[in-house]
């Protein structure tokens, strides 16, 4: 391929690894389907970035140039500063060294397009300076995105906190859902960060399009009811399921050997994102349950913290996270579990025959890597928008159940071990591992030559070669 036929996009990341990598896996898959672009990645970050996403930065293709801005510092914010609140701040800070960067690309190289994470919406201001079209992708699902659409008016028609509303939060084409289910952006309406949000959510409407890692039989009701409606929105994009390829690390490797050695579709994966956490408390009665389950499991293990959301944005550091297990877990599960502290490679677990099911926290990421692998899911959500996920998991696409919590808010030993017996057992599990292997053949097939996703982003891909064309730049 010549120089001349390339055509340059820019793309910039939110914060963390779940936001990160999934625009890279977007990049990574437009450059495989169209060879002529080449991406640059403005990638933003907050202290030193986490082990497990410079493993991605450094194994990205020779298409992708990664540039890091230099670090933001929050030292200035108070101890316990909200973990959104940590992303907008650092996002803004970074705005400067953003537009920096893009006028000395475009000085050289002309840009067609760029695509940005939702909390780089500031991006759009350079993107109009400097002529250039710009997308939001959205690593969450349509129907948060409908959602998102769907605030101005519900902010408007609200008056109580959305949690205490008496009926459903019903958003056209989703699945009615509660309002305590609402993504926790929206969970205090007085507070600083609702109104940023309201803000950045009005401003959704005046980029050239969006891009959303879902899929047509994955969320049938809102990509139907955002077609039809035309409600001044932006044109919403669906191109997945879009996910990790190939191994970036090669530490636990162990647990893949181990998983070589058990039964087809016999061991339970347990983890909860990149970095959700569970109470001390929790923690126990999940360790119990999975002990009294009889069934075999690979747990990742993070360290306990009660605020759910704890290890986001930075590894545990100086922390050994299988001391927090009950004394004699370890030897009492040895021939039945293996536990991997902190991170292990996921994609290539769920990716694996031997594995049956995945306890997970439903972040959007995980929630589509099970698809992809046609592995259902026990639904256990913890933060951010993992509620709303729930409800397209369960009771949208029925392929996972959800374990119900005590008066406590927690999920007894005996619950873990029922949830299991759903997910693992044929005579339970079957229907839904019928739906969720039907499911995978639906995420397969839109991948393909003339699958939707993969016409929608060659349409994108095309309208972008021919801009790059006509301002003689190939
Ligand atoms: N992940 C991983 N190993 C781990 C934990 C997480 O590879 O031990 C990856 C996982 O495959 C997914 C991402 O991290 O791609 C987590 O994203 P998700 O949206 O599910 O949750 P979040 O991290 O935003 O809570």
């Amino acid at each position: 391929i010549s120089m001349e036929k390339t055509t340059h996009i820019a793309v910039i990341p939110g914060l963390g690894f779940s936001h990160l990598v999934p625009i890279l896996n977007f990049s990574k898959h437009l450059v495989q389907l169209h060879p002529h672009f080449h991406v640059t990645c403005i990638v933003p970050s907050l202290g030193s970035l986490p082990t497990a996403s410079k493993a991605i930065l450094q194994t990205l293709p020779p298409s992708i140039n990664p540039i890091l801005l230099p670090p933001i510092n929050l030292n200035d914010q108070p101890q316990g500063t909200p973990l959104l609140l940590q992303i907008h701040l650092a996002m803004t800070r970074s705005m400067q060294s953003v537009h920096h960067t893009l006028k000395s690309i475009t000085s050289k190289t002309p840009l067609v397009a760029m695509i940005i994470d939702g909390f780089a919406l500031e991006a759009l201001d350079f993107a109009r300076e400097l002529n250039i079209l710009c997308y939001i992708y959205f690593p969450c699902s349509l129907t948060t995105l409908s959602t998102y659409f769907y605030m101005p008016k519900l902010d408007e028609e609200t008056s109580c906190e959305y949690k205490d509303l008496p009926h459903p939060i019903q958003v056209p084409g989703c699945l009615p859902f509660h309002g305590r289910d609402l993504f926790s952006l929206a969970h205090d309406r007085t507070g600083l960060f609702y109104k940023l949000f309201l803000q950045r959510v009005k401003r959704f409407p005046l980029v050239d399009g969006i891009f959303v890692n879902s899929f047509l039989e994955m969320e049938t009701g809102p990509i139907r009811a955002l077609e039809e409606e035309g409600r001044g929105y932006p044109p919403v994009h669906p191109v997945g399921p879009i996910v990790q390829t190939g191994a970036a690390s090669t530490t636990g490797l162990e647990c893949l050997t181990w998983l070589d050695k058990q039964q087809d579709c016999s061991v339970l994966y347990v983890s909860f994102g990149s970095g959700g956490t569970l109470s001390q408390e929790q923690m126990n009665e999940l360790a119990y349950g999975l002990e009294l389950s009889n069934h075999k499991f690979l747990w990742v293990v993070r360290a306990p913290n009660d605020a759910v959301d704890a290890a986001y944005l930075g590894e545990q550091k100086h922390v050994e996270p299988l001391e927090f297990l009950p004394s004699g877990f370890l030897e009492r599960t040895k021939e039945r579990g293996m536990v991997v502290p902190s991170w292990a490679s996921q994609i290539e677990i769920l990716g694996h025959g031997s594995v049956g099911g995945f306890l997970s926290h439903c972040g959007w990421n995980s929630t589509i890597e099970s698809v992809v692998h046609g592995v259902p899911l026990i639904t256990w959500p913890l933060f951010a928008e993992q509620r709303m996920n729930v409800v397209v998991v369960r009771e949208g696409l029925k392929v996972g159940v959800r374990p119900r919590e005590n008066e406590k808010g927690l999920v007894e030993r005996v619950e873990v071990v029922e949830m299991i017996r759903c997910v693992m057992e044929e005579k339970e599990g079957g229907e839904m591992r019928k739906r969720m292997k039907a499911l995978k053949e639906a995420a397969a097939n839109t991948l393909k030559e003339h699958g939707s996703s993969t016409k929608t982003l060659s349409q994108l891909a095309f309208k972008w070669k021919s801009l790059a064309c006509e301002n003689n730049v190939c």
